[in-house]
């Protein structure tokens, strides 16, 4: 399938304030990822090659840079634009977003709340297959409750027939002609007050599609709605599964180690055709156990001379991208080191530290043990340095 006349605008400009919390709800962490690297991360994954733009608060660029610099999916060649400044109004964000895409290319624009991160593959599919059909459509659900008007004083004035009635969802999806030129239309003859694009696209006088949406798609509005979230994603990462990793390194000659990412002085070095960081090969191997993909050797095989001397960082961040290509997360590592030198424990919280950060895991996820083998063995003779190490990932329920 190719995406590559697809954009999508996400508009995370808001303030979030009913949300709670420390800062824009968008940027919040939701199960160890931002809001809106979920976002990115669910497009770029289900209709890769499309165009990306996100639509942003001036005031909100590091949060913004750091959250691209999360997302697993968006790869170095990812359509990922520039993000753009909002306006005053939602309705002013989506103009200034369209107005970012590229007009020959783009056939299809979807738009999306930043909010929604659990949106599924299959809605955003089905979006663009709307929008090819019809123009301008929408997800919407069926009220299953009953739906009464009320007055400003909350009492009830009159039932709504539910039958005649959506509650409607992002992403919202139109022939690119037609809502840009809807939206500066708008603009022009000051109709600024749309509760979405939908309304913008009526009052051009467009006839509007609704298709199935989907329950799970929540706008992550109030504080109970991350909890809510959190837990619908944990649910889904119902596939827990563990990797097995072991790695050894020979000393040789030289004045520091590498371990975990970071450089240790010692009265030896360890050989290797990379950095010879023999914790994170191990632990490298151990989250591809997980996903049962090949080894570190089969990614990146040591014939290949871009390997020669590279920081093995590289190799630990790939395994963890891996992982978010399917869809989980690494809930664990836990690696033992077995060497009587250097002594590790002086530098095992800075081991972790720099582990956690280039997982992007919580501290507490990310455990460090050293041990010697009591002087038996290559280890006990100081030939070397062996690791174990165990990855515990969480995978999509019904994937394969
Ligand atoms: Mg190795």
């Amino acid at each position: 399938m190719n995406w590559s006349d697809v954009a999508v605008v996400i508009v995370a400009a808001g303030r979030g304030v009913r949300a709670g919390g420390d800062g824009p709800k968008q940027y919040r962490p939701l199960a160890g990822m931002p809001v809106l690297t979920r976002t990115l991360n669910a497009f770029a994954a289900a209709i890769p090659g499309a165009t990306l733009v996100c639509v942003i608060h001036p005031g909100d660029v590091d949060l913004y840079e750091s959250a691209i610099a999360s997302a697993p999916a968006l790869r170095a060649d990812s359509p990922l634009l520039q993000p753009v400044f909002g306006g005053a109004t939602r309705q002013a964000s989506v103009r200034a977003g369209l107005a970012a895409l590229d007009a020959t290319l783009t056939k299809i624009a979807l738009i999306h709340d930043a909010a929604r991160p659990l949106v599924s593959a299959r809605l955003m599919r089905a979006a663009v297959e709307a929008a090819r059909a019809y123009g301008a459509a929408i997800p919407a659900l069926a009220p299953v409750d009953a739906l009464k008007s009320i007055d400003e004083r909350d009492r009830i004035l009159r039932d709504i027939d539910r039958n005649g009635v959506r509650a409607v969802q992002t992403p919202q999806a139109f022939s690119y002609d037609l809502i840009r030129n809807a939206h500066d239309r708008a603009a022009a003859q000051g109709f600024g007050d749309a509760s979405d694009d939908a309304a913008v696209a009526v009052w051009a006088g467009h006839a509007v599609h609704t298709f199935e949406g989907e329950e799970t798609n929540v706008k992550l509005t109030h504080p109970q709605d991350f909890a809510a979230a959190q837990a619908q994603l944990m649910q889904s990462l119902g596939d827990v599964r563990t990797g097995l990793g072991y790695d050894v390194h020979a000393f040789g000659p030289g004045d520091h180690v590498w371990l975990g990412g970071l450089r240790i002085p010692h009265d030896a070095s360890l050989v290797g055709h990379s950095d010879a960081d023999v914790l994170l090969h191990a632990l490298t191997d151990a989250i591809l156990g997980a996903i049962a993909d090949g080894d570190i050797g089969s990614h990146f095989p040591p014939s290949d001379q871009r390997w020669r001397g590279a920081a093995s960082d590289i190799f630990l961040k790939h395994a963890v991208e891996l992982v978010a290509q399917r869809g989980g997360l690494i809930a664990h590592l836990d690696a033992t080191i077995i060497c009587e030198a250097p002594k590790i424990g002086p530098h095992r919280d800075a081991i972790r530290a720099r582990i956690a950060d280039i997982t992007g895991l919580d501290l507490g996820r990310v455990a460090i043990k050293a041990t010697t083998s009591e002087q038996l063995g290559f280890t006990g003779r100081r030939e070397g340095v062996a690791v174990q190490a165990i990855a515990t990932v969480r995978l999509p329920m019904g994937e394969m």
